[in-house]
């Protein structure tokens, strides 16, 4: 049976092509879809309806690259230079790693993102079986791959290439479609080139998309010029690898050359900034990227890095740290920032059909509670939900047409019991004992 929706009198940014915004402004919903905005249809019945009196409401953000289970590394590796975090700190800790601590993580990690505001994410780590479900009980969408190395199948975590694929093959059109699967080697880096190439192959003959890291410092541009003679972005379109659909995340050090196969690749690259200037990584100028209408996305990164997975706190350290850095003012207007956190990703990651509130649009849409000091006055929404809205203001989550969250309860998950489980999951995998830690607080 169809479950309709109403939400009544709520202000609307639409994020449409003219970047409509409507005060006091009624949405309906007809099963998945958006079948009208601005008025209700005559005689349309709602099952339910929420009272959008002083909330404003916006597309969903689409979370373009994280690593969800990574939650459990939250606060373990702190004030440490990108290398020695990534080798001293994670792989250490990773090591460990174990089905189970993927669930509660990914789980964790679902909360926290339904939380602030989120309905879908581009996820890439290990034991992926264990996100799907999470992505399946939650109902949020998501893009998930399996990280592989190529170095021998006793490097690999949980699963070699054919793994990948056979992961893939499970999870194809489950969860009512709102699990969508790429191929990931985890960067230029650190797989080898016949690696790469057999993903490219395979992408192509299956029609997946590609998700990897990519040039995140100079010392990689460096290397990659030395071992292969091309930039890391070069290295890759000479190996096919941007023949189809590619999420490229970070992409700190680009040449304009790389720039042009970017843009001419239709390459989507993914924004992270929290964790560039946490690791003191030199962020990128984005007006390079979209001056040549590069799709650029934004998504959190991993918590170990950045320390949570609130969307709304990377878009404000998005529009900040580009005027910053820049020093300009202009970089990155409120309303380039939120579609980049929208409609930019849930294009590189499959769903196109979301990131616009309109007719005929999937009913993946945030609710904000506007009703609250640093929100007033609404001179302006858009500056007000990029500057000032937080995670916590978000007051509904809505995805293909499905509560998630209303008013401070999350509807599709056990919370109480997630925070117990991953906690203790968290503590085994670094070795510690949870009774010291609470001896200690207590
Ligand atoms: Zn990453």
């Amino acid at each position: 049976m169809t479950n309709n929706l109403l939400i009544k009198n709520s202000d609307i940014v639409t994020l449409d092509e003219q970047g409509t915004i409507l005060r006091n402004a009624n949405i309906a919903i007809e099963g998945k879809t958006i079948t009208a905005v601005g008025d209700a249809p005559p005689g349309f019945q709602a099952d339910e309806v929420i009272d959008g009196y002083n909330h404003v409401a916006l597309p969903g953000f689409f979370n373009a690259h994280c690593h969800a289970p990574m939650t459990f590394e939250r606060g373990w590796a702190e004030d440490l230079p990108f290398p020695r975090w990534l080798n001293e700190k994670i792989w250490v800790a990773e090591s460990a790693l174990t089905p189970d601590d993927v669930y509660w993580g990914a789980a964790l990690a679902a909360c926290e993102m339904i939380r602030s505001g989120s309905v879908a994410f581009n996820d890439h780590y290990f034991y992926m079986d264990r996100v799907a479900e999470v992505v399946e009980a939650s109902g949020m969408k998501a893009t998930l791959t399996w990280c592989v190395f190529g170095l021998g199948d006793d490097k690999e975590v949980g699963a070699n290439l054919n793994g990948t694929l056979a992961f893939i093959d499970r999870w194809r059109g489950k969860a009512d479609g709102r699990i969508r699967l790429s191929l990931d080697p985890h960067s230029p880096y650190v797989c080898p080139p016949d690696l790469l190439r057999r993903v490219a192959a395979l992408a192509a003959e299956r029609g997946l998309s590609v998700h990897l890291h990519v040039a995140e410092s100079q010392e990689q541009v460096d290397r990659s010029l030395a071992e292969h003679g091309k930039t890391p972005v070069a290295y890759l379109e000479s190996l096919s690898f941007f023949d189809g659909p590619c999420v490229a995340a970070h992409c700190l050090r680009v040449t304009d050359d790389d720039l042009g196969i970017l843009a001419r690749r239709k390459v989507t690259v993914a924004h992270t900034p929290i964790t560039y200037m946490k690791l003191a990584m030199p962020a990128n100028d984005l007006s390079r990227f979209t001056a040549r209408s590069i799709n650029v996305a934004i998504g959190t990164d991993g918590p170990g890095s950045n320390s949570d997975m609130d969307m709304p706190a990377q878009i404000r350290q998005t529009a900040i740290l580009q005027k910053y850095d820049q020093r300009n003012p202009e970089a990155v207007p409120g309303d380039t920032a939120l579609r980049m956190a929208t409609q930019n990703g849930a294009r590189a990651m499959g769903f196109a059909a979301s990131g616009v509130i309109a007719p005929g649009r999937a009913a993946d849409i945030t609710l904000f509670d506007f009703d609250k000091p640093h929100l007033c006055p609404r001179h302006n929404l858009i500056a007000n939900l990029v500057h000032s809205a937080k995670g916590s203001d978000v007051s509904h989550v809505i995805v293909d047409g499905k509560l998630l969250y209303r008013d401070g309860e999350l509807l599709t998950l056990d919370e109480d019991k997630i925070l117990r489980e991953a906690e203790s999951h968290a503590f085994r995998m670094v070795g510690t004992e949870m009774r010291q830690v609470r001896k200690y607080t207590s």
